[in-house]
């Protein structure tokens, strides 16, 4: 008998998420909208352990700014709020 004991997968994905919840990304050059899933904001502010005073950002796909979310709580508990750099 073989036991594989201290082999641990950590994959949560949820292919049927009964929760659509998204944030609202607005870019800081073009203040174009872009709605993303919040498991995609999750996911990139897990990645990015860089400084938690900064939230996960995406460039955006009209000039290629910064988008910054209009309201998200993030993984360390901190509110980024637009009109907080604004
Ligand atoms: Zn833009």
């Amino acid at each position: 008998k073989t036991r594989q004991k201290g082999k641990k997968k950590k994959k949560n994905i949820n292919l049927n998420q009964s929760k659509k919840q998204s944030v609202s990304f607005v870019c800081l050059t073009c203040h174009e909208k872009e709605e993303i899933p919040l498991s995609v904001v999750r996911d990139f502010d897990l990645m990015d352990d860089g400084d938690p005073t900064t939230p996960p950002m995406f460039s955006c796909e009209k000039c290629g700014g910064r988008m910054y979310p209009e309201y998200y709580e993030g993984v360390h508990g901190i509110k980024y709020r637009l009109s907080d750099i604004l």
